[in-house]
């Protein structure tokens, strides 16, 4: 039978989960002086061995493919530890139909250590949904309020770009950027003749010394880790910052199973599953960050149910779990012949594109509302784990001839990745599945997910650029798309561009949202859920410097309110 023991020690605030979130609420709070104790479901990380940017294929087993190719699946060999789209004893579930998919780190960090450390602010008419096109719902907050904090995230975690004064794509505090490559000189060019905007990208990689992080390296391998910390992980550039201020505990594999609410309608304590021991553990604090990851954090709300929250904690709505959305996604690529004749050159840069097309159809009508922006692909980087399975497939023979073959055309490709914004509808949202528990019987979410007509003409729409832009750099799209099927316009299954969110979303009205502007659950003053639950819309930029500086600023007010003694 479980043992629960009773930790005597109150913290000031306990946090659960590591990421992006977790670990920017650490750094503020105990900067700002509160004692904070964080949990975390994964492992400690340890840089020097568990990240691989510097392993040559050659020197991994079955280089790296895993055996029967089994690793190839989730990148495993190449991407930093312990993220994946499937975690042994923690299964989740679709509803019929469904087709979601989850991709989760276990690991301190987060997915902060796998990520495309492509940091992007929204823009203020992101934050207006709803006045600008009547669909969705505008947040309680705006741009101006959530400005500052873009600010002091950004110069503290350093991203380089360039201020282009684009409407959708706001300046902010950057670094220099790289040079382009020369495949995205290709592309600015082509993108120029048809008047598509094509700019230096924003991501949060430091080319030059930052509070005593070394300048990139340009080895390209940011989705490995990074062991000089150049690149941001909530591990290496967050947490370092919490622990020199002497008031963080880390306590690292423990699944937080339930949020535990005292008589006053507070939240008083949490219980959590000691991995190891296999045993339940309680820690006590005066109040408590949430940053779970969306769907993690809408999981143990709506797990944590008691006789005054009977559906759940906060959720008093009802809306814990709804308005769930991910980034439309739609890919392409592109055979672009002058590029045969390119010597065989180092592709040196930092691992993700060095140009970007923020969304560009702002002030047209389109086919869709909202917008997308472009990523860019392709060049000479190390390659990755089947990177030439396509080629192999396409061209017959087997040896030297092969090789050779695989030679001339790598680099010859450039690839496209749409990432635009999804409206919420009322058939994508997730639950507690009353017949499964994980491995620590801890019931597991289902997801039910479904794009609309709006997303649909966005892929269409993307493919349709994608082909622009080639056919303008003189090149072959390579259209493996089409209006049919379960994937139309090669639109992806939800879940799979890794930008989930809403499930515990802002709002002034009580009735209709779980959270305040600062990420306070309306229900209970002393819990705060500071990641992308917390989330009104999902514009087509990524998440992820919006998360931080969402829980920068929600961290801020929490010392505020507890100083003043309101929590
Ligand atoms: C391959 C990949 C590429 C990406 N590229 C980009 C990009 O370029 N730009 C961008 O903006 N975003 C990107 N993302 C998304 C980005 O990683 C996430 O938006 C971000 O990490 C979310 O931060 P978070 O703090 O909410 O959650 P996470 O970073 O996922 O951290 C949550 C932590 O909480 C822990 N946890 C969960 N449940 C519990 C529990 N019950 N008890 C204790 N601990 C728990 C988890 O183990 C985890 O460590 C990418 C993600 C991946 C995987
Ligand atoms: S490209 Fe730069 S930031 Fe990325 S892993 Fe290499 S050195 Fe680190």
């Amino acid at each position: 039978m479980a043992q629960v023991t009773r930790s005597p020690k109150v913290y000031d605030v306990c946090i659960i989960g590591s990421g992006a979130a977790g670990g920017t609420a650490a750094k503020v709070l105990t900067e700002g002086g509160s004692n904070v104790v964080m949990l975390e479901a994964g492992p400690a990380l340890h840089p020097e061995t568990d990240y691989k940017e510097h392993v040559w294929p050659y020197q991994l087993p079955h280089r790296g493919a895993g055996v029967g190719g089994k690793a190839m699946a989730d990148f495993s060999e190449f991407l930093a530890p312990n993220g994946s789209w499937d975690i042994e004893g923690e299964p989740y579930t679709n509803a019929p139909g469904s087709r979601f998919r989850w991709f989760r780190s276990r690991i301190v960090g987060g997915r902060t250590n796998h990520w495309g450390r492509i940091a992007l602010r929204f823009a203020p008419v992101d934050f207006k949904s709803r006045s600008t096109d009547g669909m969705g719902d505008d947040w309680p907050i705006t741009y101006e309020d959530v400005a500052p904090y873009y600010d002091k995230v950004e110069s503290y975690i350093g991203v380089f770009g360039t201020a282009e004064n684009v409407s959708s794509a706001p300046n902010g505090v950057f670094l220099p950027p790289p040079k382009p490559r020369c495949t995205e000189t290709i592309i600015k060019a082509a993108c120029d003749k048809i008047g598509v905007t094509c700019i230096p990208s924003r991501l949060a990689v430091i080319t030059k010394p930052l509070n005593g992080r070394a300048a990139c390296h340009y080895c390209g391998q940011c989705g490995r880790g990074c062991v000089s910390a150049s690149n941001f992980s909530s591990s290496q550039v967050m947490l370092p910052a919490a622990e020199k201020t002497g008031k963080f505990t880390l306590v690292t594999n423990a699944m937080v199973r339930e949020i535990v609410v005292g008589k006053d309608g507070k939240a008083e304590a949490v219980s959590y599953i000691d991995k190891p021991s296999r045993s339940e553990k309680k820690i006590y604090a005066k109040a408590f960050v949430v940053g779970a990851s969306a769907c993690e954090s809408a999981r143990l709300l709506l797990n944590s149910k008691s006789s005054q929250f009977p559906d759940g904690l906060a959720n008093s709505s009802g809306v814990v779990g709804r308005y769930l959305t991910d980034s439309v996604g739609s890919s392409g690529g592109g055979f672009i012949p002058r590029l045969l004749k390119m010597p065989a050159h180092n592709h040196d840069g930092v691992g993700g594109m060095h140009m970007y097309v923020p969304w560009w159809k702002y002030d047209r009508k389109n086919e869709f509302l909202r917008g997308y922006h472009i990523e860019l692909g392709g060049g000479r980087n190390m390659p990755g784990v089947g990177e030439f399975g396509p080629l192999c497939e396409a061209y017959e023979g087997y040896g030297a001839e092969l090789k050779k073959k695989c030679r001339e055309m790598y680099g010859t490709f450039i690839g496209f990745a749409g990432r635009g914004e999804m409206i919420a509808n009322e058939h994508t949202y997730c639950e507690i599945d009353p017949n499964t528990v994980d491995e620590w019987g801890i019931p597991v979410l289902r997801f039910h997910f479904q794009w609309s007509d709006n997303e649909i003409k966005m892929a269409k729409d993307m493919q349709e650029t994608f082909r622009e832009i080639v056919e303008a750099a003189g090149g072959t799209y390579y259209d493996r798309t089409s209006p049919d099927g379960p994937n139309p316009y090669g639109i992806q299954d939800g879940g799979v561009i890794i930008h989930e969110l809403g499930v515990v979303r802002m709002g002034n009205n009580p009735k209709t949202s779980a959270l305040n502007g600062y990420c306070q659950t309306h229900d209970v003053k002393n819990l705060f859920v500071t990641d992308a639950a917390s989330f009104v819309s999902n514009p087509d930029k990524n998440p992820t410097l919006t998360i931080m500086a969402l829980s920068w600023r929600a961290s801020e007010y929490l010392l505020d309110q507890a100083k003043k003694g309101n929590l």
